[in-house]
Formats: C-alpha cells, sequence, structure tokens
C-alpha cells in the first residue's frame, strides 16, 4: 500500500462506510477493527469505490459523516431519499437482513426516538455517530421539530436518516383513525417543511399501530419499523449507562435493530456500546441502503 493510497484511504474515510457497504462483502463489516480501522478492509472498499478519490471530502473532523452529504450533493441535491443501492430488507422481526445471498449478516440499524430536544444531546450524538462513521434514522416527533427546527436540520445534514414518529407520541390505538391520520400527515408534513425530504420510515409509538394504517404505509411508500433490541434505556435503563450498554449486548444478534433514545443516558453510553459492537465484528446499516415499499 503506497503512501497516496493511504492518504486516499484517509480522506475517503467517511466514504468508506458507504463503500463497503455498497461491495456488501461478507468478510469486511464496516466499522470493523477499532482505532487502527483494519487497513485489508479499507483497501478492498476503496477499491471498489472509484468515487473515493474524485469525490475527497475533509478529514480530522469528529463529525466526518458531516462531509457525505455535501460530497454526495454533486451527483444528488438530495442526500436522502438517496439514490443509494438497496442492500438490506426488514424481516417480520425488524430485523435488518441482507437482501443478496453475499451481504453482510453482521450489521445493526442504530435508532433514535423521541427527539429533536436539546442541542447538547444532539451534538453529543451525532459526534459520536460521526467518530464512528455510523448512520442511524432519528424517528422524530412533529411536536419536537416544531420547537426544534434547527435540530432537524442538523441531524439531517449530518447524513442521518429522519424517520417518521407521530406529532404527540399518542399510541395510535386510543385514537381516531382520522386522528391517527393526523398524528402520521402533520408529522410528514412539518418534516418535509423543514429539511424538504418526505419520510419513508415510520414508528409507531411503542410499537403499536393500526389496520387503517397499517393499510396506507406501504400505498404512501413508507416503511413501518418497529425494532428488534431494546435498549431499555427508557425503562430500566434510566440514569444507567453501563445498563444501557449490557441491555443491547444481551439481545445482540445479525441485523439487531437498536432502538433508543435522545436522552442522557444513553448520549453518554454511546461511544463505548459502539465500540464493543465494532469488537465484537459489527458494522452499521446505512438506513439509505434499507428497501422500501
Ligand atoms: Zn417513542
Amino acid at each position: 500500500m503506497n503512501s497516496t493510497f493511504v492518504s486516499l484511504t484517509k480522506q475517503g474515510a467517511a466514504l468508506l462506510t458507504v463503500a463497503t457497504l455498497l461491495a456488501a462483502c461478507g468478510s469486511t463489516p464496516a466499522g470493523s477493527g477499532g482505532a487502527s480501522s483494519a487497513p485489508a478492509s479499507a483497501a478492498v472498499s476503496a477499491s471498489l469505490a472509484p468515487s473515493a478519490s474524485a469525490t475527497p471530502t475533509p478529514a480530522g473532523s469528529p463529525s466526518a459523516a458531516v462531509s457525505i452529504a455535501p460530497g454526495a450533493s454533486a451527483a444528488t441535491p438530495t442526500p436522502s431519499p438517496s439514490p443509494a443501492a438497496k442492500l438490506y430488507r426488514l424481516n417480520k422481526n425488524y430485523d435488518v437482513v441482507p437482501i443478496g445471498p453475499n451481504g453482510n449478516k453482521k450489521v445493526v440499524l442504530l435508532t433514535f426516538d423521541d427527539g429533536p430536544k436539546d442541542k447538547t444531546m444532539v451534538d453529543s450524538l451525532l459526534g459520536t455517530l460521526g467518530k464512528h462513521k455510523a448512520k442511524a434514522i432519528f424517528f422524530v416527533l412533529g411536536s419536537k421539530v416544531k420547537q426544534n427546527p434547527d435540530l432537524l436540520k442538523q441531524i439531517y445534514a449530518s447524513g442521518h436518516t429522519i424517520g417518521n414518529h407521530t406529532w404527540s407520541h399518542s399510541q395510535l390505538n386510543k385514537l381516531s383513525d382520522a386522528q391517527g391520520d393526523e398524528e402520521f400527515d402533520s408529522t410528514q408534513r412539518i418534516i418535509r417543511e423543514t429539511i424538504g425530504i418526505t419520510p419513508v420510515f415510520f414508528r409507531p409509538p411503542n410499537g403499536i399501530s393500526t389496520d387503517h394504517l397499517n393499510e396506507r404505509y406501504p400505498k404512501e411508500h413508507v416503511l413501518r419499523m418497529n425494532w428488534s433490541n431494546g435498549s431499555l434505556d427508557w425503562a430500566d435503563n434510566q440514569h444507567k449507562p453501563a445498563g444501557v450498554i449490557q441491555s443491547v449486548l444481551d439481545q445482540l444478534h445479525s441485523g439487531s435493530n437498536i432502538l433508543m433514545h435522545e436522552l442522557a443516558w444513553t448520549t453518554e453510553a454511546l461511544d463505548e456500546l459502539l465500540t464493543k459492537l465494532e469488537a465484537l465484528g459489527y458494522g452499521y446499516v446505512d438506513p439509505a441502503t434499507i428497501e422500501t415499499p
């Protein structure tokens, strides 16, 4: 490996996660190898991604992922929903599974619900995700977007995917169909008005939907998504970063769809959690590569 290549690899580091996923190579989980970041894996990814040399991105920022959106914007005006190749789908258990026979099974999907609420927590979450070159879905509440539009813009500009989690976090089966429609529609609308895209992922509060809305999602090209690995940061692990980490590890399996929230103890736990996942060989699914209806 010559020095030019090493430099390229460093500069294109933010692209490597994507490139590795695009390569869909089971032997090169994205983000594996910890701090030294597996040069062999990087070499494979970079060689498969000619765009890595064509679109150098600023290196050294703790939120390197931010650079992906502007870099990609040369070819695609909006980073999400992007025309990224679809490499994964959800199964009935809400696990993320590779579409192709050679896809990387040892992956997790990171999701953060109930924000955007707090600038300090958002800054920390985005910084940690950027450090680990991980993309996540932020399932936001319309009511919180109304209060904190700039936080939504910040999350989106960092290259993450925005999902709909209703306006008020009301449990949908306790509402009329019309009220349920309004929870969904008003949130789609305010997200569209704030960042210019319409979400393709929806997570009903408490994972409970209705027949009425279940019929709507596929017609409107929206994927309803619960989770398959709960951090319990909203329950037994409140104020317990170590508990958040342990709960995720206890339930860890290939394709884990990990439910977390914008909460202080989760924010505190995230760096160590991701480091442990990587040490176990797990990579991160870019939500943009998940198939939607
Ligand atoms: Zn929630």
